[in-house]
């Protein structure tokens, strides 16, 4: 059934959409955590719930050497290949663009997919992250309140 909002005016159904879908987005978001490894996702929600507090580069850093660590324990080598340690990322699962070689190296191939550094396409859960983590910060600071986002 269609929603109907009868009894707003015209000027107030684009606010009354536009925070809808604010808060589809902000539910669909919250969701995609839910879909990550239980200790992933974890690891992610500490990030956007601390993100908001002081010191954010040390977050973000403390973030990224968690992924990898927890990237760590799952890599694998491809003998004939690469002789260095790869993994899957543990946020997207993804393994990079080159087709012999599956998986980022470890450190350095996975920590640029999650920051995008040096060229590299940034993993898009990570990006989301920061979305949330920066949006979050932003709210808190604007006196906004997060329903049903206690960690
Ligand atoms: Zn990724």
């Amino acid at each position: 059934m269609p929603r109907t909002n009868s009894r707003l005016s015209k000027s107030q159904k684009p606010e009354k959409e536009f925070q809808e879908i604010k808060e589809e987005l902000e539910e669909t978001r919250y969701i995609m955590i839910g879909t990550l490894p239980y200790e992933v996702g974890s690891m992610a929600r500490k990030f956007v719930s601390d993100y908001a507090e002081e010191n954010n580069v040390k977050r973000l850093t403390d973030f990224i050497s968690n992924l990898i660590n927890y990237a760590s324990k799952s890599a694998f080598t491809s003998p004939g290949v690469s002789t260095s340690a790869r993994a899957y990322c543990p946020l997207c699962n993804g393994g990079g663009n080159d087709y012999y070689v599956r998986g980022f190296s470890i450190p350095i191939g996975l920590e640029r997919h999650l920051l995008g550094h040096n060229n590299s396409y940034q993993c898009g859960v990570m990006s989301i992250l920061l979305k949330m983590a920066k949006d979050r910060r932003r709210d808190i600071e604007n006196g906004v309140m997060h329903k049903g986002l206690d960690f």
